[in-house]
């Protein structure tokens, strides 16, 4: 697996698609057995793509695939395997037909995108403009993906996987996440690594991030019957200790299980977001669909602005601060009333780095939550910088929306 961009090597990119190819291919027991890196150079590319073919049977490229002048993996590997790039009608038509319902007229010098080298087959592109290319050799198997993130996924999807999988077949590898939210990693290995033992072979993988902590179980090579009992038996010993935690199975973002909640009870969510800054309304409305859940909310980051577009009383901020039990609430009782939503949350908090008080740290955040009437508060202090504590806040905020009916 070969990564192209001077990028990448500065370190000004990381190089999150070596490790989505890693995962992909690991998941069709292919596991990646080297990886490398190299900058925006001819002889580079040539050289490590060399190598990698002579050692192995199949090398995956992605990088250097756009029409700019910095895009020089198509002709590297042309020049590697000794072929010609012939331009391809069919292709460039697309392309000028992609551009044309953005209602854009295309470059010229996107025509080095339409350039396939000799015995190579284009995969269309469904996210972008350069397709990937397959080009089976005497010398291996080179399959060259652009560098866009998004592109490389949807490339892998629609076409090298199921490719890669008719051509060599798949030794099983099941994998099943089970979500947690709100409890340490630390924490979750006390409770989980008793049991760790009795799950073979299936094995745990702790995936930590900002907002949770993902537990991912994998069956070895096993059949897919067995492979889904093992996972079942592993999953339901979790759930035994650390049910509480668990938002999903699956891969699901948390405002995704809390639309598909509400939408179950037939109830309606607004926020009202000060330190979050819509946030929590970005997650929710990330989730298509989402509309004839989420009604909407109020950003209240001024004062004047709790006051008048949520009610707040101008001497609760003035008693007790806007960072307060008190105003949390009223910021909730005011949106859900202003929205006539069935479920609401509301936060205000101080994300930092400054404005932070002994009785108030940076990190300190009053979350509420209204539902059907009934008023839930929540103080939190988080740990981290102003990114850290706005995340995990619209985190708990999401988890609170879920609680138990
Ligand atoms: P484009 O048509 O956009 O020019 P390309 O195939 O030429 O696509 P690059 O120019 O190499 O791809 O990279 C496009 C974008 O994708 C850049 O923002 C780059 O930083 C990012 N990118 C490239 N390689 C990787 C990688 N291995 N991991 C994560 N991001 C990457
Ligand atoms: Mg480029």
């Amino acid at each position: 697996m070969i990564t192209v961009g001077t990028e990448l090597l500065l370190g000004e990119t990381i190089d999150t698609n070596a490790a989505r190819i890693g995962q992909a291919l690991a998941g069709l027991g292919m596991p990646v057995i080297r990886r490398a890196t190299v900058g925006d150079t001819p002889d580079a590319i040539k050289a490590v793509v060399g190598e990698a073919l002579d050692r192995t049977g199949l090398v995956i490229v992605t990088g250097g695939l756009g029409p700019t002048q910095d895009d020089l993996t198509r002709e590297a590997i042309a020049s590697l395997l000794g072929v010609e790039l012939r331009f391809d009608e069919a292709i460039w038509e697309a392309l000028v037909r992609r551009w044309a319902t953005i209602g854009r007229t295309i470059a010229e010098s996107n025509r080095t995108q339409a350039m396939v080298p000799e015995g190579g087959t284009a995969l269309p592109n469904r996210l972008g403009s350069a397709p990937g290319l397959w080009i089976d050799t005497p010398r291996g198997l080179v399959i060259l993906l652009p560098g866009v993130p998004i592109e490389v996924d949807g490339l892998l999807a629609d076409e090298v996987l199921p490719r890669l999988v008719a051509r060599h077949g798949s030794v099983p590898i099941t994998s099943r996440m089970v979500r947690t939210s709100g409890i340490p990693e630390s924490r979750l290995g006390e409770l989980l690594g008793p049991l760790e033992e009795g799950f073979r072979p299936v094995t745990l993988a702790y995936l930590p991030d900002q907002v949770g902590v993902d537990l991912r179980l994998t069956a070895w090579r096993l059949d897919p019957p067995t492979a889904s009992a093992a996972l079942d038996a592993a999953e339901a010993a979790i759930r035994g200790v650390a049910g509480a935690w668990i938002y999903t199975t699956g891969h699901r973002d948390l405002a995704e299980v809390v639309l598909d909640a509400a939408r179950a009870a037939g109830a309606t969510i607004a926020v009202a977001e000060s330190c979050t800054g819509g946030l929590v309304a970005a997650r929710l409305t990330a989730i298509p669909g989402s509309s004839d859940v989420f009604l909407g909310g109020i950003i209240a980051y001024a004062d004047a602005v709790k006051e008048q577009q949520l009610g707040v009383p101008a001497a609760l901020i003035l008693e007790h601060g806007a960072v307060s039990e008190e105003v949390a609430r009223a910021m909730v009782v005011g949106v859900a009333s202003r929205t006539g939503a069935d479920r609401a949350v509301a936060l205000t908090g101080v994300a930092g780095p400054g404005g932070g008080s002994e009785a108030k740290p940076v990190g300190t955040v009053w979350l509420a939550w209204w539902r059907g009437g009934q008023v839930t508060t929540r103080r939190v202090c988080y740990p981290g910088d102003r990114g850290q504590v706005r995340e995990r806040a619209a985190q708990t905020a999401l988890l609170g929306l879920l609680g138990a009916d």
